[in-house]
């Protein structure tokens, strides 16, 4: 069974095949860095990781692009309540983004692109639509003509007299229709302002997006993911925007994760029931955290308590003991190659039996993985295999190291997708800030005595390194560092 996604605007699981064989396109609404984030928007970000390594592991190359919302109403609010500009606001916050999810193992999206730096796209893309007909233009703003767009809606499967209801809610006198949405917001006296053909202002959020999307993935995209709530108005308008202007299909299949709750409410600032990813790093381990949030189907609500953080807690526990018992397992038989050669030969029934179990185990991931990212599912079935092994150990029934360590590198191979057991951190949850400055000061020493043709300590470096099961890899642009599977 290939990989199979639930596309929002189908509502229905569907196969999943990229526009361009082999490579992955994939958008994903980043945060508006008015404020530090919290678990529930951690979720999200999460999620796409999760996405792109199971996809990388299913052999695409894929480009993602998560942007950076960095001018916006409440960036401005929150800045002029702390007296500071909203670019500087929103540079620090874009900062503590990019710290808070690496240190939940996150990794850099391949562009990270900031609404700010990309204003003369969007001017573009808004002039399209006023060429088109499909925009206006009143008082230096400029709003789009949802009614010129058949379409509209059909993400959000909301009917015409629905969404009028909803958009009389707030009437602005100035648009032709409710429905209608603002592409560009003549600029208030003291907001920040760019200059564009309507007058100064700055972009509305949707346009942000379609813009961002199409410069950094072209006109139809694979994959757009986001937060529930970004469904509509969001995403219905990003649609509405980009489709029209190209008349081509934007994304292809859209995915979105349900809210992180807590008492039953959505984690969310405006509920002021939210816990920020930070502080809970520095209470709980990143793979802790990490583990609670795909401990739940992504299109399925999580409740945050710590009660489940505490499972998650002791699950990790049994599987780094049993990872850690069988590293030695590995190392054992590396230093007895006789037995080794000997313990290859012999397959016994415990061997039969555990193969089996890693083969079920590897079947039953990928099933999981290939069911519209199951991670709860995925999980299972590392921790079946978990305990087989546990129980293989304790039995002492006659299992050979080779299958041990087999079991060890599917293991670690499965976790490293849902990115568990590689986060290596120290008892106050900081590794990945302390090992990376460390491995860059031992290259640049290792460095320094290969100018000197100090080839001695050069080697030592790399081979204690080696033992510690971090690789040096030399190329001409210098040396990086990887651990060792
Ligand atoms: P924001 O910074 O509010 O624009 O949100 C950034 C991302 O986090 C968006 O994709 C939101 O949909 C998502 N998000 C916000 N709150 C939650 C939550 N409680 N659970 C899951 N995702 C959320
Ligand atoms: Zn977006």
């Amino acid at each position: 069974m290939g990989l199979k996604i639930y596309n929002s605007l189908s509502r229905q699981l569907e196969d999943f095949t990229p526009l361009t064989e082999g490579q992955v396109s994939m958008y994903s609404c980043g945060p508006t860095v008015y404020d530090y984030i919290h678990i529930g928007n951690a979720r999200t970000a999460l999620v796409t990781d999760i996405i792109r390594r199971y996809l990388e592991y299913s052999g695409y190359t894929v480009k993602l692009v998560q942007n950076v919302t960095d001018i916006d109403d409440k960036i401005i609010a929150r800045a002029q309540t702390l007296g500071i500009s909203s670019s500087q606001l929103a540079h620090t916050n874009s900062e503590a983004y990019f710290e808070d999810t690496q240190r939940l193992g996150i990794q850099a999206a391949d562009v990270h692109p900031k609404a700010t730096e990309h204003i003369p796209e969007m001017i573009d893309l808004i002039q399209t639509l006023i060429d088109k007909g499909a925009a206006y233009v009143v008082d230096g703003s400029v709003y789009y003509r949802v009614n010129t767009f058949n379409e509209y809606g059909k993400l959000s499967k909301r009917k015409p007299e629905d969404l009028l209801a909803g958009a009389r809610v707030e009437v602005d006198k100035r648009k032709e229709d409710p429905r209608d949405f603002d592409m560009w917001k003549a600029a208030k006296p003291g907001e920040p302002y760019w200059e564009s053909p309507w007058g100064p202002g700055r972009p509305g959020w949707h346009i942000e997006c379609s813009s961002m999307a199409m410069k950094h993935l072209g006109e139809t995209i694979d994959i757009h993911a986001g937060g529930e709530d970004l469904l509509f108005p969001h995403h219905e308008n990003e649609i509405a925007q980009s489709e029209l202007a190209t008349g081509k299909t934007f994304a292809r299949y859209w995915v979105h994760v349900a809210f992180l709750k807590i008492d039953g409410r959505r984690m969310g600032k405006s509920e002021r029931n939210f816990i920020f990813l930070r502080d809970a790093l520095d209470r709980y381990p990143a793979e802790v955290i990490r583990h609670f949030l795909i401990s739940a189907q992504y299109r399925h609500p999580l409740d945050y308590s710590l009660e489940s953080l505490q499972k998650s807690e002791s699950a990790l526990k049994r599987l780094n003991n049993c990872l850690e018992t069988l590293k030695k397992y590995d190392e054992d038989t590396n230093e007895t190659s006789d037995d080794k050669t000997s313990q290859t030969s012999k397959v016994s029934k415990a061997d039969i039996s555990l193969l089996s179990a890693i083969e079920n185990m590897q079947a039953q991931f990928t099933d999981a993985m290939n069911t519209d990212f199951n991670t709860a599912q995925a999980m299972g079935s590392i921790f079946s295999l978990v305990s087989h092994v546990n129980r293989s150990i304790a039995n002492s029934n006659g299992v050979s190291s080779n299958t041990l360590a087999k079991a060890r590198k599917t293991l670690y191979e499965t976790c490293q997708v849902l990115g568990i057991y590689t986060i290596n951190e120290d008892d106050t949850g900081n590794t990945a800030e302390y090992l990376n400055p460390l491995l860059e000061l031992l290259l640049e020493i290792r460095q320094n005595a290969r100018n000197q043709k100090d080839w001695d300590t050069s080697d030592k470096i790399r081979d204690r390194l080696k033992q510690l099961n971090i690789e040096i890899q030399d190329t001409h642009e210098g040396s990086t560092w990887k651990f060792i599977p």
